[in-house]
């Protein structure tokens, strides 16, 4: 086992769950953040079993659990409302050893900064260069300032389509997640903690457009008239709670490694949220990096393993999003009626064997998507 000084610079759940996992491999860590205080911004976020794995292996897979809501079922439904879809979570957790839980961003990370020492914090110290370190990790997000350094000219890429996301307190939670299909835009909800239920939504726009009277009446206009309850979930959103991104992945790049420095989450693989795996994978990085570390007799070697170990996977899954994404935003009738009748013919075992690639994820070298 190898161990020394690591500076992770940036942290959002990837680099704070990479601090976790060296700390514990008795690395003497510093996390170097931009902002004045570490903390999410952003509603709910869905952990797939291979991330609870990956929080397994960081020691930390019962206090997020604590903290989150298992959806019991969820799936697919078409603009009419009817299903298309359905997973089970206890179909999820017989083939994949935990169901889908769901996280509010805030708490994931309340969890992630109880498990390291207070000295190991930096808030507002803005990264311009590589840092010092035997080991530096560069977690500064999809924008990241230490790629375009390394790897010049990768900027994200804009998938067509922007995002909204929001936290509801309606009455009553919906008692199962579903995401509805509709012509170049989604809805979909699932249920966290406290009876507050996690909404996102998606829609067809240019890149960088506003809603011109605000995204809360923007997001009424849109999909106020969409099946139940959606409307019910918009009215019980507060209107200054809508968040609103544009929706973008990173190109490939040709090595996740540079010298001692290793990219991971977002600054090595952003990617778009339809498989809601951006978080996931950064939790896997974070898990395999340490696992990398603790197995060789050099940091070279370890970052090297690292990379083969984590781009052909991410990369391939950003690919998967991609894909998932087009369909999920197509807009031309006839294209959207196809889609959700191949949706609607495909069985439950069938969906989770197509996403056993994925989900199925060991914490070891397993067969790329
Ligand atoms: C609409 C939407 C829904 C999503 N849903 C899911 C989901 O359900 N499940 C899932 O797994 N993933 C989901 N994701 C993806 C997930 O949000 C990201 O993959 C994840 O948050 C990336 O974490 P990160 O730590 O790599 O990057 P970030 O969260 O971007 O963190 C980077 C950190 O670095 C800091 N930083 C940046 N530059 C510097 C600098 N120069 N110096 C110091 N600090 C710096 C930033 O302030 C920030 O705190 C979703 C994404 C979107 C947009």
């Amino acid at each position: 086992m190898i161990n020394g000084t690591a500076t992770v610079v940036g942290g959002g759940i990837g680099g704070l769950a990479a601090a976790v996992a060296l700390h514990r491999a008795g690395w003497k860590v510093t996390v170097l953040e931009r902002a004045g205080r570490f903390t999410e911004v952003g509603a709910g976020l869905s952990l797939w079993p291979n991330a609870l794995r990956a929080l397994e292996m960081l020691g930390l897979r019962e206090q997020v659990t604590a903290v989150g809501a298992v959806e019991r079922c969820g799936g697919v439904r078409d603009r009419a409302g009817r299903w298309l879809s359905r997973t089970h979570a206890a179909e999820l957790e017989r083939r994949f050893g935990y169901p889908l839980l769901v996280v509010h961003r805030v708490d994931l990370v309340e969890v992630l900064l109880a498990a390291l020492p207070s000295g190991a914090l930096r808030a507002g110290a803005e990264v311009s260069a590589v840092p010092e370190g035997d080991l530096v990790v560069a977690a500064d997000g999809m924008r990241s300032v230490l790629r375009e350094q390394l790897w010049p000219g990768y900027a994200p890429r804009y998938a067509g389509h922007t995002a909204w996301r929001m936290v509801a307190r309606p009455a009553q939670a919906p008692a199962e997640g579903a995401v509805v299909w509709g012509r170049g835009a989604r809805f979909g909800y699932t249920t966290m903690t406290g009876g507050r239920v996690y909404c996102f939504a998606t829609a067809n726009t240019p890149e960088g457009s506003a809603g011109p009277d605000g995204e809360y009446a923007e997001l009424r206009r849109r999909f106020g008239d969409w099946p139940d309850p959606i409307p019910a979930l918009l009215a019980a959103t507060p209107p200054d709670g809508v968040l609103r991104h544009d929706l973008y992945d990173l190109p490939p790049l040709p090595s996740f490694v540079s010298g001692r420095t290793a990219l991971l989450g977002d600054a090595a693989h952003a990617m778009t949220p339809s498989l809601g795996q951006g978080a996931c994978q950064a939790l896997e990085d974070a898990a395999t990096l340490a696992a990398c570390l603790a197995d060789a007799a050099d940091t070279a070697g370890a970052l090297a393993r690292y990379d083969r170990l984590r781009r052909p996977r991410t990369q391939a899954i950003t690919r998967r999003s991609a894909r998932l994404g087009r369909a999920g935003q197509l807009s031309w009738p006839p294209a959207t009626l196809a889609r959700d009748l191949a949706a609607r013919l495909i069985p439950e075992r069938v969906t989770l064997s197509a996403m056993a690639p994925v989900l199925g994820w060991g914490g070891r070298p397993g067969p790329i998507v």
